[in-house]
């Protein structure tokens, strides 16, 4: 199967690391033009040395006047947005706090409906539909230890996606996510570095291992892609097998 996205413009927020930076360049690879969207210039810096034609955006997307302004002239014309920036912040549910909770929901659910606001709209002006693919998780579905706040922005953008699929497709703009299993980036460290945890974990998916960032990544452009034209409203699970069992 061949995928080009020549001639299109991809958006990616949270492009620095992980999942967010491959997607960058993989989407660059295929022949789009990037803009790519992080909250540390330093990260931005190194993606431009390994791929100059990307187009870097520093704002911290919690600040929703900062985001406005920053995506004012990047984010029109867009052909394709990947909503991946997010926060984990771990904690047992009898010790969650406001702060956590206000940040998490911040970022993982009210900037993703801010960003996505700002690119339909160009895209519904422009009347050539679009793509939306929401970084959500194999989380949004199944109770783990320690996430209840996790969890919780991840269900909320589970049904975020569902309704921007519902009211985005009269203009031709699909919208779905993607949900993976654990993959070993800052992020998945920071909650499965424990050997035993991880193990539990993988002992739970019928694969027998993590996500890897390209196993990501491949779901990801594919339902960018034309490839994908009659998909809309979907949350797929790229977990091995994990919500099947
Ligand atoms: P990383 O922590 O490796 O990367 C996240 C990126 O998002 C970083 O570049 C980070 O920048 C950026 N970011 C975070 N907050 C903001 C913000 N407020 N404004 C701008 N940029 C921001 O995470 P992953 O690659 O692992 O995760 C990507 C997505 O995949 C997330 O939506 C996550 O929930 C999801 N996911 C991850 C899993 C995993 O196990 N890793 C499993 C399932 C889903 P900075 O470093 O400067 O904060």
């Amino acid at each position: 199967m061949e995928i080009s996205f020549a001639g299109k413009r991809a958006l990616v927020t949270g492009a620095g690391k992980g999942i967010g930076r491959a997607t960058a360049l993989a989407l660059a690879r295929y022949g789009a033009e990037v803009v790519a969207v992080t909250r540390t210039q330093a990260d931005l810096d190194s993606l431009l040395l390994e791929c100059p034609s990307i187009r870097p955006v520093c704002v911290d997307l919690g600040d929703w006047g900062a985001t406005e302004e920053a995506l004012r002239g990047p984010g029109g014309n867009v052909d394709l947005l990947v909503n991946n920036a997010a926060c984990a912040i771990l904690q047992s549910f009898l010790e969650v706090t406001p702060k956590q909770f206000d940040l998490s929901f911040n970022i993982n659910v009210k900037a993703v409906l801010h960003v996505s606001q700002i690119v339909s709209r160009g895209m519904k002006a422009r009347g050539r539909g679009g793509s939306i693919v929401n970084v959500s998780s194999q989380s949004s579905k199944c109770a783990l230890q320690d996430h209840a706040v996790y969890c919780a922005t991840k269900g909320a953008l589970d049904m975020l996606t569902k309704v921007m699929a519902l009211e985005l497709g009269p203009y031709q703009i699909r919208v779905n996510s993607v949900n993976p299993t654990v993959v070993m980036t800052e992020m998945g460290k920071l909650g499965w570095s424990d050997p035993d945890k991880a193990s539990a974990m993988t002992s739970r998916i019928p694969l027998g291992r993590f996500a890897e960032v390209e196993d990501v990544v491949n779901s990801i452009l594919f339902l960018l892609s034309d490839k994908s034209s009659m998909t809309n409203g979907v949350t797929l699970p790229v977990d091995g097998g994990f919500l099947a069992c």
